[in-house]
């Protein structure tokens, strides 16, 4: 279900540029997301979002979102994708994340987005305008076989669809990376799985992978999650019992072989292993003018 709401504030705000994309303020357009990930965090209690399956429009962002800009002082990259997708389906009817986009390329903010969505490209030209400054697009994938991702992410584009995305994306310089996370103990955790992303990442032009290799796990977001396990992994919930019993965070069972593995696949095919963030670019310019003097 789709409820409007209107919201009184928009940007959260970080002291500094955050490590999580060097981002400044955070934006969520949507709370809850129709991309129905059976892993998603943001069903966790503490986010306070009653049910997830209903999806929250703030109706009024752009108006805040122009409001709260205009009286900001400071510049630094706005954030968005971190608890709902900004191209979750909602947003196809009421383009919103398109809206805040033009609103912050008129106010020249450099921006991240993460999405698991090839909506994305219906929004080129802004983010190209964007790009003038810095844009940065981290796509999600967990896996790369479309059959599997059905299961876990069952309202979301395809990978494949992400993937392709990714690759107009970068041909036109606006820089791509994934976010592979989470990996799904017993279910993602295969070298195979691993290496394809790298491989697929490169093909398509990503420029970094980002990684976690595990999952979290707590309350609403731990049952909801053993429920959907039941029902397309049987047997599998006992596993996770067994390993985790209450634990938050849930690594895969080879996490340390697998991290070597990535890591080396990144080097070989120049992959970074590091977030990319604006403020790294802005000091890497910084640096090389100083080097050059
Ligand atoms: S796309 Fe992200 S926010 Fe949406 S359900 Fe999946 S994990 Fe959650």
């Amino acid at each position: 279900m789709i409820k409007e709401i209107q919201a009184k504030t928009l940007l959260t705000n970080s002291k500094n540029p955050s490590s999580w994309f060097g981002v400044k303020y955070g934006m969520n357009i949507y709370r809850g997301c129709q991309h129905q990930c059976i892993y998603c965090d943001s069903r966790s209690e503490c986010y306070r979002i009653e049910n997830f399956n209903d999806v929250l429009v703030k109706v009024n962002a752009v108006e805040i979102l122009r409001k709260e800009l205009s009286k900001k002082r400071i510049k630094g990259t706005i954030g968005t994708g971190a608890m709902s997708d900004p191209y979750t389906f909602a947003e196809k009817k009421y383009m919103l994340t398109r809206k805040a986009l033009e609103v912050i390329a008129e106010f020249r903010y450099p921006v991240n987005i993460i999405t698991k969505s090839n909506l994305i490209l219906r929004d080129i030209e802004i983010l190209q305008e964007i790009n003038k400054i810095h844009a940065c697009v981290a796509f999600t994938i967990t896996t790369t076989d479309d059959d599997l991702a059905r299961k876990i992410e069952p309202g979301a584009p395809s990978p494949s669809e992400r993937l392709k995305a990714m690759g107009i994306l970068s041909e036109l310089g606006i820089t791509t990376c994934v976010t592979m996370m989470p990996i799904l103990p017993f279910i993602e955790d295969t070298e195979a799985n691993i290496l394809d992303i790298v491989k697929q990442a490169k093909e398509y032009g990503a420029k970094n992978i980002v990684s976690a290799l595990g999952m979290t796990l707590r309350d609403r977001q731990r049952a909801y999650y053993y429920e959907k396990l039941d029902l397309l992994f049987p047997g599998l919930r006992g596993k996770y019992e067994k390993k985790f019993g209450n634990n938050y965070g849930c690594g895969t069972n080879n996490s340390k072989k697998l991290k070597q593995l990535l890591n080396e696949a990144c080097y070989k095919c120049g992959i970074s292993t590091e977030m990319p963030s604006y403020y790294n670019k802005v000091s890497s310019v910084q640096l090389s003018f100083l080097d050059g003097n």
